[in-house]
């Protein structure tokens, strides 16, 4: 439903205050950008040590060392990945998309940061190269990577649908951390949070902007690469939607694999490299 309610009278001043030009509200020219020559650098020296895949449908978990590089990457066909991520050596500092999509915009590519939750505020990784960065934004207004979305979750669905469904990223993601933890399902739920949306194609549409989603234009051999600005646990689900074309919170999508790589660079790349504290503001009474 629109905000425009035509049971209110309009102002006379209502096209002028309409007219008001928009200031972006986080100008980013205050916020140090990463130095990406280095992260080149690294980058062509990496090899890789690690490999996890995200079956169909379903959640895993991998560690990336700080200082590493890991991969999301589309095998077999065209797959949509909610991702989490948390301090692999504290799980209450965990990526805060609302506060990522703030800072740089409603989707992310290389050379944007994933920042963590309030109070350590600091980037946990960077985007170190996107094969599709080629795909700016749509006629429709979508683009890839979104930091919109929440995850697809299965309260919602019985919500909507009335029906019950055990895939759900949320569900994949509760499932992962457990057995990654070794603690319940319902002790890890509270540490799954809002994702990052990799390959989805999503956007609001132009008259009710309304949260939409598109095939994802990603492919076989396409991946989102990211820097590890701290010792990483991550969370990745297969998402039940596929490629996110027509539905979700179903068995109806065809469904493929995705895999995550770890890679590891020339450490001695990154000896100046300002790895990142959490944020040093105090809390006052
Ligand atoms: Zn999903």
């Amino acid at each position: 439903m629109s905000p425009f309610n035509a049971n209110v009278p309009v102002p006379a001043d209502a096209a002028a205050r309409r007219a008001v030009k928009p200031v972006v509200c986080y100008p980013v020219e205050s916020l140090k950008a990463p130095d990406m020559g280095i992260l080149e650098r690294a980058r062509a020296t990496m090899e890789k040590v690690g490999e996890v895949i995200v079956p169909p449908r379903e959640g895993s978990t991998f560690e990336v060392p700080k200082g590493h590089f890991f991969r999301i990457v589309s095998v077999e066909g065209p797959q949509v990945g909610d991702l989490n991520l948390w301090n692999a050596n504290d799980l209450s500092e965990r990526f805060f998309s609302g506060k990522t999509r703030a800072l740089h915009a409603t989707h992310v590519t290389t050379g944007n940061r994933l920042w963590s939750n309030l109070p350590s505020l600091r980037p946990m990784a960077t985007i170190s190269h996107d094969t599709l960065g080629w795909y700016g934004f749509d006629e429709f207004g979508g683009g890839v990577h979104d930091v919109i979305g929440t995850r697809c979750d299965p309260y919602t669905n019985r919500l909507l649908s009335g029906g019950d469904y055990h895939h759900c990223c949320h569900s994949n993601l509760c499932r992962a951390l457990s057995q990654y933890k070794g603690i319940d399902i319902k002790a890890a739920e509270p540490h799954v949070h809002d994702v990052l949306n990799v390959f989805m194609c999503t956007g609001f549409t132009r008259d009710t902007q309304q949260y939409f989603m598109k095939a994802s234009p990603v492919r076989p051999g396409d991946f989102l690469e990211m820097f590890a600005e701290i010792d990483l646990l991550g969370a990745l689900s297969a998402c039940p939607g596929g490629d996110c074309s027509t539905s979700h919170s179903s068995d109806a999508a065809k469904c493929y694999p995705l895999k995550v790589e770890i890679y590891r660079p020339d450490m001695s790349l990154l000896a100046d490299w300002p790895f990142p504290e959490r944020n040093g503001y105090q809390l006052q009474v």
